[in-house]
């Protein structure tokens, strides 16, 4: 199990300055998948290097089962062999090929185990016409799922990715996302992400960790935090919301009906595929439902909130 026990980090180490994270507290198994997700700025990279051992804390402790991690100032090399950290800027040699660049780190004394698992990690990460070619040649996107295979060559027990798939174009991310998360679900390997971005959250996360003013927001399941956001970052987080009389209302939990309470006028339609979503104003208040066909600007529509299930 992870452990992180009452961990305070700051850069600056003057006194004055508040803290990037002040106090923080939470375990995680072996095996599971957490999300940390914040606005841009809120620590969330930061938090993973602390996890890596790439700083030293001001306060607190990590362990991973009864190993401390250390930062610098303790270890003459950052880092431990259990555990694997893919930043937001990855550390590939360019002049070498894709799968010599997946084996870096492994025995050369296994030849056929080597070449076995490397051929195993390109198909993981949807590269296999890419084995011979440069790293230097590739898309940021492609070299981003070059670090992924790297980082898993060695079989670590903790992966902690920043941003995994920020370069990754959307024609590709869905399989590869699909494919990198059950690959470490399969293989009991602890995932922390750090994204902003939902879809990597949903369907794979157990855990939620949501950073704000430099502590721990929430640190429940997306369904839990999904049905009950209890501000509206997180709310944010699942899609368009509403504030009515203090309750956050997603914009998919109105409908429209012959009348009600609710009037509004139609102002923007926005096409999102199977729905569009519509942009209207009651009053003075912006009001954003979900609608299946185009609206009019200025049609004046009876909205009814429809109980979350
Ligand atoms: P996120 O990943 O959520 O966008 P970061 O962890 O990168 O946030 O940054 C958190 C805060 O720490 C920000 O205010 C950022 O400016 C600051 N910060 C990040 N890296 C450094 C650094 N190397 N030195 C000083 N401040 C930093
Ligand atoms: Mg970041």
């Amino acid at each position: 199990m992870l452990n992180v026990q009452n961990i305070t980090f700051s850069y600056t180490k003057k006194s004055a300055d508040t803290p990037v994270l002040n106090n923080l507290n939470f375990s995680v198994n072996r095996g599971e998948h957490v999300s940390i997700i914040g606005e841009s700025g809120s620590g969330k990279s930061t938090l993973l290097k602390v996890i890596y051992g790439e700083h030293d804390l001001n306060e607190g402790q990590i362990f991973w089962d009864d190993t401390e991690i250390l930062g610098p100032k303790y270890n003459l090399v950052v880092g431990y062999d259990f555990m694997k950290y893919v930043a937001q800027e990855f550390d590939l040699m360019p002049f070498i090929t894709v799968e010599e660049n997946i084996g870096k780190h492994l025995s050369n004394f296994y030849p056929k185990e080597k070449k076995e698992r490397v051929r195993e990690l390109l198909e993981v990460v949807e590269l296999e016409d890419f084995a011979k070619t440069k790293v230097k040649t590739l898309s940021g996107g492609q070299k981003q799922r070059v670090a992924l295979a790297k980082a898993l060559a060695n079989k670590p027990e903790i992966i902690l990715l920043d941003e995994p798939f920020s370069h990754i174009d959307n024609f590709q991310k869905q399989s590869l996302r699909r494919s990198i998360f059950n690959y470490l679900k399969e293989k009991n390997i602890v995932c922390i992400v750090a994204t902003h971005d939902s879809e990597d959250v949903l369907g794979f996360a157990d855990r939620m960790i949501v950073l704000h003013d430099s502590t721990i927001m929430a640190n429940k399941s997306p369904l839990h935090l999904y049905k009950n956001p209890e501000t509206p970052l997180i709310a944010s987080f699942f899609g368009e919301f509403n504030l009515i009389n203090n309750k956050i209302i997603y914009a998919h939990e109105l409908k429209r009906v012959e009348t009600s309470d609710l009037k509004v006028l139609v102002q923007q339609s926005y096409f999102k595929g199977h729905f569009y979503l519509i942009e209207a104003y009651s009053e003075e208040d912006v009001i954003f439902f979900e609608n299946a066909t185009n609206l009019e600007r200025n049609t004046e529509v009876f909205l009814e909130i429809i109980e979350r299930q």
